[in-house]
């Protein structure tokens, strides 16, 4: 497989990680990478941290289709993360030896009233940030599917499908189906409100469009992966599958369902 060599890391700059990064950076020098300081000259992107250092570097780097991230993990393993820190020079070994694959993972792409879109690898949320309830139209294309009054909605894809989405009681999703899931917050059910009541999967083709009923009582907070968009009154949000993907490097004997079961069985 080529993997070319411009190797860019991405972490939290605190004292400790820079203290266990050292060492990697003679490693990956010593077998032919060459460590660049500025991201835009970089092949491949690895994180270090958890998966939430994943999450930062793909949303840092803007969901670059023209370069591998892998993510180094510093704790344990995670879903993002194949590789761990003190086992560098495996995942050496590792990409030398072909014993890695890359996988393309889908991503969501979110507009907020027509602004310029978002992207995300987990998922877009959309939460009520006051106590209240608020209002949803839900569309599928153009088609009103269904008012929801409730906490809110989370839109995942099949990769996120184990993280918020999960914790609603939302279906885990394989990531070789590119999909995305919409799954309720705590909705309101009675004879004037009525949802689905399930989470449902949109093919790749569909986009779907929440719109904010704007009744005064609206307070919705957005949020893409592990940020907030600072997005105060948003009327309209659209949600389908990017027509991009990113490039993950992982092992080959750690499938996604490997990492399910490890975390969760
Ligand atoms: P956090 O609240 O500190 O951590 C949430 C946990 O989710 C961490 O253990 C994180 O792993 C893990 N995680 C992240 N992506 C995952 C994935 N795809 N599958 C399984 N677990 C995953 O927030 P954070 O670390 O910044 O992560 C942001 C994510 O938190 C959001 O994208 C959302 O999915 C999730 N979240 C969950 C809830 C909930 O379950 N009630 C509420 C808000 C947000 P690491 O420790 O390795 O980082
Ligand atoms: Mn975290």
């Amino acid at each position: 497989m080529p993997i070319r060599n411009n190797l860019y890391l991405f972490y939290k700059r605190t004292q400790e990680i820079e203290e266990q990064v050292q060492p990697l950076l003679k490693l990956a020098n010593q077998n032919g990478f060459h460590l660049v300081t500025n991201v835009e000259e970089a092949d491949i992107i690895a994180s270090i941290g958890g998966d939430n250092a994943f999450l930062q570097a793909t949303r840092k780097t803007g969901f670059r289709e023209d370069c591998l991230y892998v993510g180094v993990n510093t704790d344990s393993l995670g879903f993002y993360t194949d590789f761990m820190i003190q086992d560098f020079d495996q995942m050496i070994q590792a990409m030398k030896n072909e014993e890695v694959e890359v996988r393309r993972y889908p991503i969501l792409k979110v507009t907020v009233d027509q602004e310029h879109p978002f992207y995300c690898l987990n998922e877009c949320s959309i939460r009520s940030n006051v106590i209240k309830t608020f209002v949803i139209d839900v569309l599928i294309d153009d088609f009103h599917f269904e008012t929801f009054r409730g906490d809110g909605m989370i839109v995942s894809t099949p990769t996120g499908s184990t993280a918020y989405n999960m914790s609603v009681k939302g279906a885990v999703v394989d990531p070789t189906l590119p999909s995305l899931q919409v799954s309720e917050i705590a909705s309101l059910n009675n004879n004037e409100y009525r949802t689905l009541g399930t989470s449902f999967l949109l093919g790749a083709d569909r986009t779907l469009t929440l719109k904010v009923v704007q009744d005064g009582n609206d307070h919705p907070i957005i949020g893409v992966d592990n940020e907030a968009l600072s997005i105060r009154h948003a009327k309209e949000i659209k949600l389908r599958l990017a027509n991009k993907s990113i490039k993950v490097l992982k092992l080959k004997n750690n499938s996604f369902w490997q990492k399910v079961q490890r975390n969760f069985l």
